[in-house]
C-alpha cells in the first residue's frame, strides 16, 4: 500500500489521447515537478500505458495505470477515471474499443456539423492534431479550429462550436455507469467520479449521481482538480466526508500553456480525507 503523504497526480492525458505530449515525456515533466506517484489516465485509451510504466520506471517515480472513461448518465456526459487497472484485462479493453468506435462515428457528426456553419474540412484539419487515429477527441477539433483562426481561444472553440449545448446534450451516447465501474473493477482498479465540479446539476441530482455511482461499486471521488476552484474543492471535500468516499487529487494536465494545473500543480488532499491511493499499489 502506497504512503499517505505522497504528493500524487492521478489525471493526465497523453497524445494517445489528447494530451500533447508523449508518456515518457509526462513521466519526465512529473518527475521535475516533484511528483511522487504520478497514473496516465488517457480518454477511453491504454496505449500509453506501457510506455508510461517503463518511463516511470527508469526515473524512479511512482506509477499506477489509469484511464478516463467517457459516461452517459441521465443524458450526460460523465467521466470516471479507473486507477490501478491491469490494462491486458479483456473486459476493459472490449469496453473502451467500443467507446473509441463510438468517438469516430461522433467525429464525423462533428465534421459535418461544423460544414453546416460554414467550416469545411474540419475532420481533416482535426486529424493533423491526432497520434492517435483509434481517438478523435473535441480537443483535436478544437486545437483545428484555433490554428485556423476561427477562434481566438480553445475555451472560445468549444464556447462557440464543441460544446454540449452547442452539438446537442445527449446526442452522443457513451457507456452506461454501471458498465464502466464494472468496467474498472473487473480489471482490479478502483473508481474514481472525475472532477464532479464540472457537472451542471442540481444538489437532487447530484445525490442521484453519487447514489448510483456508489450502489455501482464506485469507490473515490476527485476532490482537487485542475477543474475545480478552490470553493469547489472544499465542497467536494465535505461531500467525499458525507457519502464515504475516498480522495483523489490530479491536474488533469493536457499540454504546456493548454490547462490551468501543470503536473504537480494541484492542490494537497485535507488531511482527514482518506487518499484513494492508500488503497492502490506502487506499479513501477
Ligand atoms: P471529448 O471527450 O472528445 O468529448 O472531449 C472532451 C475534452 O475536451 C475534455 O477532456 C477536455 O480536455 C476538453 N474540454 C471540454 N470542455 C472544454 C472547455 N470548455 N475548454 C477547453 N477544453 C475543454
Ligand atoms: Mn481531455
Ligand atoms: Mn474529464
Ligand atoms: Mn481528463
Amino acid at each position: 500500500m502506497i504512503d499517505r503523504a505522497v504528493r500524487a497526480d492521478l489525471h493526465c492525458h497523453s497524445f494517445y489521447s489528447d494530451g500533447v505530449l508523449a508518456p515518457s515525456a509526462l513521466a519526465e515533466r512529473a518527475r521535475a515537478h516533484g511528483v511522487q506517484l504520478w497514473a496516465l489516465t488517457d480518454h477511453d485509451e491504454l496505449a500509453g500505458i506501457d510506455q508510461a510504466r517503463q518511463a516511470a520506471r527508469r526515473l524512479g517515480l511512482g506509477f499506477v495505470a489509469g484511464v478516463e472513461v467517457s459516461v452517459t448518465w441521465a443524458h450526460r456526459t460523465v467521466h470516471v477515471v479507473g486507477l490501478g487497472i491491469d490494462e491486458t484485462h479483456t473486459v476493459l479493453k472490449q469496453g473502451l474499443a467500443q467507446i473509441r468506435d463510438i468517438r469516430t462515428e461522433r467525429a464525423s457528426h462533428i465534421d459535418a456539423h461544423l460544414a453546416a456553419r460554414g467550416i469545411t474540412q474540419a475532420l481533416a484539419g482535426a486529424t493533423k492534431h491526432v497520434r492517435n487515429p483509434n481517438l478523435v477527441s473535441r480537443t483535436h477539433f478544437a486545437r483545428h479550429l484555433y490554428e485556423a483562426g476561427y477562434v481566438e481561444s480553445l475555451q472560445a472553440a468549444f464556447d462557440r462550436y464543441l460544446g454540449d449545448d452547442v452539438l446537442g446534450v445527449g446526442q452522443t451516447v457513451w457507456a452506461r455507469l454501471d458498465e464502466a465501474v464494472a468496467w474498472i473493477r473487473a480489471a482490479g482498479g478502483v473508481a474514481v467520479l472525475a472532477h464532479p465540479g464540472r457537472y451542471d446539476l442540481n444538489d437532487l441530482q447530484f445525490d442521484a449521481l453519487l447514489t448510483d455511482f456508489r450502489d455501482h461499486g464506485g469507490q473515490a471521488i476527485e476532490v482537487c482538480t485542475g477543474s475545480h476552484t478552490q470553493a469547489q474543492s472544499r465542497h467536494f471535500a465535505q461531500v467525499a466526508r458525507d457519502y464515504g468516499f475516498l480522495a483523489s487529487s490530479g491536474s488533469d494536465f493536457h499540454g504546456p500553456g493548454e490547462t490551468r494545473l501543470d503536473l504537480g500543480g494541484v492542490a494537497s488532499l485535507p488531511s482527514d480525507l482518506e487518499p484513494v491511493w492508500t488503497h492502490l499499489v506502487c506499479q513501477s
